[in-house]
C-alpha cells in the first residue's frame, strides 16, 4: 500500500491550510496548498524519470534509492528483480545441461516443429545425416534425409517401430531412424549407427548356413548308405565293407567338425586359460613326429631351433595352433616337398614358423584364410580332412597370446605361415619357475 502516504501527506498540507487559514487568509491558505502539491508532484515526477531510465537496462544492482512512498515500492522492486534473477539463471542452467547432454549423446537427436522443420539437432546426428547446423536449422526434414524409406515413414505416421536406412551417402553406413511424437506437436527423430550390428548378424547367418551345409553333405552320403543297407540285407561282403569304410570316414568328418566348432566357441566365450611355461624347442620335435604320422613318408622335415627359449602360455592352445599349421603344410604340399619348422627369437620378438614347398596360395586369398569355412580349394580341403576352420582356430589362439598370424606365399613355391609373439610373452631358461 503505497498511496496512503501520500494521501496522508495530502490531507496534513489540507489540515495546516485550515488552521493557518485566520492568519494567512483564504487566498494564502490555498496557496500553501499549492505549493505543497507542487512539491509532491515533483518528487513523484523525478521519481518517476528514475524509474523510467532504470526500466531501460533493469539490474538489481542499479535500482534507484528513495524516501517515503517510493522507498517501499523501490525495495520491493528489488526484491522482484533479484529473485526472477536467480530463477534465470537456474532455469538457464538447467538448460544449458539438457543442451550439453544432448550434443553428448552418442546417438543423433534432432528436435523438429509441428511442420517438420529442424529445431535442433545434435552433432550426431549431423553425422548420421550429413546436416549442416548453420545451414538446415528451419529446414523440412524430408529435403534433407531425401531417401525413399525415409519419406514413406515420416507420410505413413506410424512411428511404433524404427526404420532402417542405407545408402544414406552413398556409403555403407546402415542407420537405424526413429520419430518419437512429443509434446503434442513436436517430434524427436533418433538415429543410432547399426553397420556393426549388421555385420555381426550376417556373420552369424553365414555361420549357420556354413554349419548346415557342411553336415548336410555327409549325412547324405551316410544316410543313402543306410538305405542301400537296409533294402540290400543280402549285399556281399566286399561292398558292404566299402559302403562301412565310407560311412565311417563320413562320421569322422563330422566328428572333426564338431571338435573344431566346439574349440572356437571355447576360444570365444571361454575365459582366458592359466598360462604355463611351455617348452616350445620341445613341442616342436612332437609336432615333426606328430607330422611324419601324418605324411607317411611322403615329405621331408626340417627343424630349425634358432632358440631354446619357452613361452609363457597354455600348452594345449599352442599344440592346437602350431599344429593346424603343420598338418596345414603336410595337406597342401605335394609328395616329396620339404617342410620346415622355425622357432627364433630377433629383436625381442619371438617367432614359430611353418614354411613349405607346397602348391601356394594367390594373394587375393590371403587376407581372407582366417575367416571361418573360408578355404581357397573347397575339393582339397575336404578330401585332405579339412574342415575349414584351422587357421580361425590359429588367429584365435594368436590373439590369446597377444601375437600376430603373419602369412606369406607364392604360387607352386610354397607357403610360411608365422606366428611372432611379443617379447614379454618370453621366457629364458632363468624363469623355469613357471611349472607346466
Ligand atoms: P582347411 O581345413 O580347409 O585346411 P584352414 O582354415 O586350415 O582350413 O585353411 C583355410 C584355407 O587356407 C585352406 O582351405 C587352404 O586353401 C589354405 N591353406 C592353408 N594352409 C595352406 C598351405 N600351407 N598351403 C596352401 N594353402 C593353404
Amino acid at each position: 500500500m503505497f498511496w496512503w502516504r501520500t494521501a496522508l501527506l495530502l490531507f496534513a498540507f489540507a489540515l495546516l491550510a485550515l488552521i493557518l487559514q485566520p492568519l494567512l487568509g483564504t487566498v494564502g491558505s490555498l496557496w500553501l496548498m499549492v505549493l505543497a502539491m507542487g512539491g509532491l508532484l515533483v518528487f513523484h515526477l523525478s521519481n518517476l524519470n528514475r524509474l523510467g531510465k532504470w526500466l531501460n537496462d533493469p539490474s538489481p544492482d542499479t535500482v534507484p534509492e528513495s524516501s517515503g512512498a517510493w522507498e517501499a515500492a523501490y525495495r520491493r522492486l528489488y526484491k522482484m528483480v533479484r529473485a526472477q534473477g536467480k530463477s534465470q539463471r537456474m532455469l538457464t542452467a538447467a538448460l544449458d545441461r539438457f543442451v550439453a547432454a544432448g550434443e553428448a549423446m552418442p546417438e543423433g537427436v534432432v528436435v523438429l516443429d509441428t511442420n517438420d522443420r529442424i529445431e535442433w539437432c545434435n552433432p550426431r546426428s549431423m553425422a548420421h545425416l550429413g546436416l549442416d547446423r548453420a545451414k538446415d536449422i528451419g529446414q523440412h526434414i524430408a529435403y534433407l534425409v531425401r531417401v525413399p524409406a525415409f519419406q514413406r515413414y515420416l507420410t505413413a505416421q506410424d512411428y511404433s517401430q524404427p526404420v532402417v536406412l542405407r545408402d544414406i551417402h552413398g556409403g555403407d553406413v546402415v542407420l537405424s531412424v526413429q520419430l518419437v511424437p512429443f509434446d503434442s506437436t513436436r517430434k524427436l527423430l533418433l538415429t543410432r549407427d547399426i553397420t556393426q550390428l549388421e555385420r555381426v548378424q550376417t556373420v552369424h547367418r553365414d555361420f549357420v548356413a556354413n554349419v548346415s551345409h557342411e553336415l548336410r553333405t555327409p549325412l547324405t552320403v551316410v544316410g543313402g548308405f543306410l538305405e542301400t543297407l537296409l533294402d540290400m540285407p543280402d549285399m556281399d561282403a566286399q561292398t558292404r565293407q566299402s559302403q562301412l569304410t565310407m560311412m565311417f570316414e563320413q562320421t569322422s568328418r563330422m566328428q572333426r567338425l564338431v571338435e573344431d566348432l566346439l574349440t572356437l566357441s571355447r576360444l570365444e566365450n571361454g575365459a582366458e586359460g592359466r598360462d604355463a611355461r611351455v617348452d616350445v624347442p620341445a613341442l616342436a620335435r612332437l609336432l615333426v613326429t606328430e607330422a611324419e604320422g601324418l605324411s607317411k613318408g611322403r615329405h621331408t622335415f626340417r627343424l630349425e631351433l634358432g632358440s631354446d627359449a619357452a613361452l609363457r602360455g597354455n600348452y594345449d592352445e599352442l599344440h592346437s595352433a602350431f599344429g593346424n599349421l603343420v598338418s596345414n603344410a603336410v595337406r597342401y604340399t605335394p609328395d616329396q616337398g620339404e617342410i620346415r619348422i622355425l622357432w627364433k627369437v630377433e629383436d625381442g620378438v619371438a617367432s614359430f614358423a611353418v614354411k613349405d614347398t607346397g602348391i601356394g596360395i594367390e594373394a587375393q586369398h590371403i587376407p581372407r584364410l582366417t575367416e571361418r569355412f573360408y578355404r581357397v580349394d573347397r575339393g582339397r580341403s575336404r578330401a585332405t580332412g579339412g574342415t575349414g576352420l584351422g587357421l580361425a582356430i590359429v588367429k584365435h589362439i594368436a590373439q590369446r597370446h597377444q601375437a600376430r598370424l603373419e602369412i606369406s606365399s607364392e604360387m607352386g613355391k610354397g607357403s610360411c605361415f608365422a606366428i611372432r609373439f611379443p617379447a614379454n610373452r618370453l621366457l629364458s631358461t632363468e624363469d623355469a619357475g613357471l611349472g607346466v
